[in-house]
């Protein structure tokens, strides 16, 4: 929570994200967002720091989704959830458990990743179970 924010943009943040080197921007309030933030989304201000992105997150919400637009048509069925990893949230595709309600569940530890895309190959958060400790 030191380093100051670079003037990255999401496509920074999800490189070093597959790097493992992946953060949120902080504000002295402690709210946390994603680039290309300038501000808090919550309070406005200016000053937001790097801090660490916690290895692991919680499952907040999720839903599978069995149809989608052109960008992820090859990647149906799949499961998207919303992951809290303390001062922000992360939206992406959880892989590695079948694409099906009754195999996720609300509180489910996971761990965040970068990984293709199967419809193009684009870069994609990606989350898969984390082992228990
Ligand atoms: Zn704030």
């Amino acid at each position: 929570m030191s380093a100051p924010a670079s003037n990255g943009g999401y496509d920074e943040w999800l490189d070093a994200l597959a790097d493992g080197e992946g953060y949120a921007l902080v504000c002295p309030d402690g709210h946390g967002s994603l680039p290309p933030r300038r501000v808090c989304p919550e309070c406005g201000a200016a000053a937001l720091s790097e801090g660490p992105l916690a290895e692991t997150g919680t499952v907040e919400t999720y839903s599978v989704v069995h149809v989608a637009g052109p960008r992820f048509a090859d990647d149906t069925p799949y499961v998207n959830a919303i992951v809290d990893f303390g001062p922000i949230r992360l939206t992406g595709v959880l892989r590695g458990v079948e694409p099906a309600t009754e195999a996720v569940a609300v509180g489910d530890r996971v761990a965040v990743g970068v990984e293709e895309r199967a419809t193009d190959g684009e870069p994609l958060v990606v989350f898969r179970p984390a082992t228990e400790e």
